[in-house]
């Protein structure tokens, strides 16, 4: 029989800052536009005798997302130098945070099988990107671009809290939905903003962690929970087989869906870390760290409004739209703020869900300007009895246009007629001119009078209250 065994995973996410110049220099930090090497100055080509200046923009970025690691912010902070060669590193080594790291222990709230868990984060520290090596293929070459040589990064390193790839996956996305809506980083995951490595261990013991691998350089969710199920397996059959597991670095075939040998632990780097010599420590006021926060601090977090889905009983996937568009989720908030009923607020959810979606994905320009107010008060037409479903749906064009639900409906005329006085008028002119339909009727063909309610929609164009045609229909009928 196959023994249990408790797979145990740490991430550290690297996140390219949405800031406007690199991390040490005065470079712009879009290079999506520019040839390669044409982005670069002496500092972030390390030419000798240039000297590094510390981003006040990724500090600030920093202290945002401290905010939504439920993070504290260390106000003595100090940069290291890591030592390592390799030709995408102009310096010979990265400027990066070892002993006094920007943002301190936190945790990531996350949805899992139903509830919601707390994943710990160790620290999160500033750095620097290196270059980009490509090796064309059937080449004797390589190329380089320093270009990216000096983006501003935070590292993200959680607790090994994680134990199978699915809860691996919602922390990523969890941390990522974080980080883009507080605008730390632009999130364009095609370009690098936001890469892991996943270190992944296999234990029967669930005290004691086994020998980990690290899965380096990933940079799609689907993808880390597919590696994630592959070397657990790896790694179970090993033992299962009387092996060991080698403690090395793995990289992810995508195509083939395997991951491979990098690296082993006797050929891992001794970095010499030592205090950057060129950036004095610094020590953050209070002021200051306050006026970072407060572009941020009113911003709904990702996991509020996900427990505020949740117990509007959306799932998961759902709950991701209206996490993925901060615009949505304002809409949301602003209408069931008017609402305040949670059968109404999970009746706006659907809206916006359902046929705000299709409007963003087929209008060109996607110029909403529907807002929460006017989403709340066409729910309340519907409601009240003023309008039909039907007829709010085809407003609804209208109301994203910005124009208001019930000054659309007063100017076209396309209030409901729940008026007694008025609908059984129109029902006594139709058993007035059918009447085999009472005949019918009294003869116990109760269909009869689903025709007479139709012959009443027709005859308001659809905007008679079915429900209480119906009930009118009948009680004339059974007074004849
Ligand atoms: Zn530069």
């Amino acid at each position: 029989m196959q023994k249990k065994y408790v797979p145990t995973i740490g991430i550290e996410i690297h996140t390219q800052l949405a800031t406007r110049s690199k991390m040490f220099c005065s470079c712009d930090n879009d290079s999506t536009k520019s040839e390669p090497n044409t982005n670069v100055c002496p500092v972030c080509l390390a030419f000798p005798g240039s000297l590094p200046v510390v981003n006040k923009g990724s500090i600030e970025l920093a202290i945002r997302l401290a905010h939504g690691l439920n993070a504290e912010i260390s106000k003595d902070t100090s940069f290291d130098r890591k030592n390592y060669f390799y030709p995408d590193s102009p310096k010979g080594y990265q400027i990066t945070q070892m002993d006094k790291p920007i943002i301190g222990s936190g945790f990531v709230e996350i949805l899992i099988d139903g509830e919601f868990r707390k994943i710990g984060i160790h620290h999160a520290h500033l750095e620097e990107d290196a270059g980009k090596s490509t090796h064309p293929i059937g080449s004797d070459y390589s190329l380089v671009d320093f270009n990216r040589a000096g983006t501003p990064l935070i590292e993200i390193v959680s607790e090994p809290d994680m134990h199978s790839p699915e809860e691996a996956k919602r922390y990523l996305q969890e941390v990522y939905a974080i980080a883009t809506v507080l605008g730390v980083t632009h999130g364009d995951m095609e370009h690098g903003n936001f890469k892991f490595d996943l270190n992944i261990s296999v234990s029967e013991d669930t005290n004691v962690l086994g020998i980990r691998t690290e899965l380096k350089n990933l940079n799609s969710f689907r993808n880390a929970e597919r590696a994630l199920k592959y070397e657990i397996n790896r790694q179970i059959e090993i033992l299962e087989g009387g092996g060991k597991i080698q403690q090395e670095t793995r990289g992810w075939n995508d195509s083939k869906g395997i991951t491979f040998s990098q690296r082993g632990k006797e050929q891992a780097h001794d970095y010499r870390y030592f205090p950057e010599p060129d950036l004095p420590p610094f020590e953050l006021s209070d002021i200051f760290i306050e006026s970072s926060r407060s572009p941020v601090k009113d911003i709904v977090l990702p996991i509020v409004i996900r427990k505020n889905l949740k117990d509007l009983g959306l799932k998961y996937d759902e709950q991701d739209i209206l996490i993925g568009q901060s615009q949505t989720s304002d809409i949301f908030f602003e209408a069931s703020n008017i609402l305040n009923n949670k059968s109404l607020e999970k009746k706006a959810v659907n809206w916006l869900v359902g046929d705000y979606q299709a409007f963003l994905t087929s209008s060109e320009t996607k110029n909403s300007k529907l807002t929460g107010k006017n989403l709340a008060s066409l729910i309340e037409l519907v409601e009240s009895g003023k309008i039909s479903s039907k007829t709010a749906k085809q407003i609804f064009n209208k109301v994203i246009d910005g124009h208001s639900p019930s000054d659309i409906v007063n100017q076209e005329g396309l209030l409901q007629v729940s008026d007694d006085a008025e609908l059984e008028k129109i029902i006594s002119e139709i058993i007035e001119n059918n009447p085999k339909v009472l005949e019918d009727y009294k003869s116990g063909n109760v269909k009869a009078a689903g025709f007479v309610v139709g012959q009443v929609m027709q005859a308001t164009k659809g905007q008679a209250n079915p429900g209480k045609a119906n009930e009118l229909v009948v009680k004339l009928l059974d007074k004849l």
